[in-house]
């Protein structure tokens, strides 16, 4: 990676790929060692470091305050909060609205409170840590009903590990991963770390302009080029990657 440095651009997935998966969502705190190369990396020039995730910029900053400095997409690239802290919103207009609102109506009238999140933009169905049964139970409950609110409102069904969402069609990582790819020069070294399968649109718009790592223990079929198992080749890739930019602005 010597030549990492001017025009660097490393693209982060959150869940799953800095911070290991848990029941409660909200105790999904990084990996050890993650926090302090994430500070680090947000302090050095020359390099552009951001985060693209599903869940909101502001559960991000909770769980991750030393991301504070770094530019974060939220929502699957409806928000979007800069390195210098301004934040933007795609507007959603009120049918999409009102179709998210019978979304989270249905999901938590089918299969409880518990299992529903509501989210800026939409909602997602979780059974993680359910079995296989009981997952498969919860899905067949509210995908179909959602599907219908689909073909009446601009919304998608997008599934991740240990659940389905349901948000508006405008964005995702893939839509992210272009606008990035549209400010940033031609020749800058491009590196997109995820382990989900919202993870593979990014990847399929990143295409041959940067290279596509899938964090995850497990394989599966993916289009990343390469594989990292976390935490311990993650922290050495995240080392690896800062050297590499000192090196160059030393
Ligand atoms: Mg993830």
């Amino acid at each position: 990676m010597a030549r990492v440095g001017k025009g660097s651009v490393l693209l982060l997935d959150y869940d799953g790929t800095l911070a290991p998966f848990v029941k409660d969502r909200m105790q999904a705190y990084p990996y050890p060692g993650v926090p302090e190369r994430l500070q680090t990396l947000s302090k050095l020039s020359d390099t552009r470091t951001v985060i693209i995730s599903g869940r909101s910029v502001h559960d991000l900053e909770k769980l991750l305050p030393e991301a504070s400095g770094l530019e974060i997409w939220g929502s699957h690239g409806l928000e979007r909060k800069s390195a210098t802290g301004e934040i933007s919103v795609i507007p959603m207009d009120s049918q999409i609205q009102q179709g998210v609102k019978e979304g989270i109506k249905l999901c938590v009238d089918l299969a409880g409170q518990e299992q529903c999140e509501r989210k800026p933009f939409g909602v997602a169905l979780h059974w993680r840590g359910a079995s296989e049964q009981e997952a498969l139970r919860l899905k067949n409950l509210v995908e179909p009903l959602w599907l219908h609110l689909c073909e009446r409102y601009e919304l998608d069904i997008h599934s991740f590990d240990g659940g389905i969402e349901l948000r508006p069609k405008a964005r995702n990582k893939g839509t992210v991963v272009e606008e990035i790819l549209n400010t940033t020069p031609k020749d800058a070294i491009i590196v997109y770390l995820g382990d989900d399968l919202t993870d593979e649109d990014a990847f399929k718009a990143l295409g041959d302009r940067g290279l596509k790592v899938l964090v995850r223990e497990q394989s599966r079929p993916t289009l990343a080029d390469v594989q990292l198992i976390p935490p311990e080749e993650l922290l050495q890739f995240l080392d690896q990657w800062i050297a590499a930019i000192q090196k160059r602005t030393a």
